[in-house]
């Protein structure tokens, strides 16, 4: 397994303006949930999660690297970062996670942690399968804008665990160990990248399924789609751009897993 060091990064020293830049306000988008837009497009979302067990708010996905200070000075007026816990381990997802580590411990699925301790998701990826300009575009963001590199993982977290009053579903196949968190009472579901709402550019598109080059196994990937339906959500809040919510939500993801 890859070697990543368990020492703690020191705190980060934080100018508002810079924060103002990595990220937008954070919005509610359900009680005791809110997503924080970053990156240059808004498109890499990062959510709060009032962690009553714990204090402070759950961080769920790390978006990218340069949101870290953004996500702590939002944290901090809810008591700070009680845990943060990746939706799976690729770059953009994991990309503040190292920074976060001097407030808290990072947790994710054990199939994730391969990746977040280790390539956050290139030695699976097809990038040759992309249009020539996509793949310089994203090989460049992955490797200076978005990843913080590989970060430590303190523990883990499996389906049917609970945090901060949601549970832990496995949703697989984009990236191993991809999971989401599950809030049955107001049927409320944070799922990572199980579906798409932006283009390979970064544009917003209808929910879809992630592009096959950038999947671990799509058609596992197709099958937690369909787990995610079943569950019925009101409101289902991707990793970029989103959330999905309205009467034709259901119908809009059972489109993307026919697709
Ligand atoms: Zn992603």
């Amino acid at each position: 397994m890859a070697t990543v060091s368990a020492a703690r990064p020191p705190k980060l020293r934080s100018r508002p303006r810079a924060r103002t830049l990595a990220s937008a306000a954070p919005e509610e988008v359900a009680d005791g949930v809110w997503v924080l837009r970053g990156g240059l497009l808004r498109t890499m979302n990062v959510y709060l999660v009032r962690d009553d067990e714990r204090g402070g708010v759950l961080v769920f996905d790390a978006g990218e690297k340069g949101m870290a200070a953004s996500i702590v000075a939002a944290a901090t007026p809810h008591g700070g970062i009680s845990r943060v816990v990746l939706g799976h381990g690729d770059t953009d997802h994991r990309g503040s996670a190292p920074a976060l580590r001097a407030y808290a411990d990072i947790l994710c699925h054990p199939d994730a942690v391969g990746q977040a301790e280790g390539s956050g998701g290139r030695d699976y990826w097809r990038m040759e399968e992309l249009p020539l300009d996509v793949r310089m575009l994203h090989s460049f963001t992955h490797r200076f804008i978005w990843d913080g590199g590989p970060v430590h993982i303190d523990g883990t977290v499996r389906e049917g665990d609970r945090l901060a009053g949601f549970e832990v579903i496995d949703l697989p196949g984009h990236a191993p160990g991809l999971i989401g968190l599950w809030r049955e009472s107001d049927r409320v579901a944070l799922v990572s990248d199980c579906f798409y709402m932006n283009d390979m550019h970064g544009r917003p598109q209808p929910p879809s399924l992630p592009l096959d080059c950038y999947n671990l196994d799509t058609e596992q990937a197709r099958r937690s789609l369909l787990k995610l339906i079943e569950l019925r959500p009101a409101i289902a809040c991707p990793g970029h751009l989103g959330p999905l919510t309205g009467p034709d939500l259901i119908a809009q993801l059972e489109a993307a897993a026919a697709a």
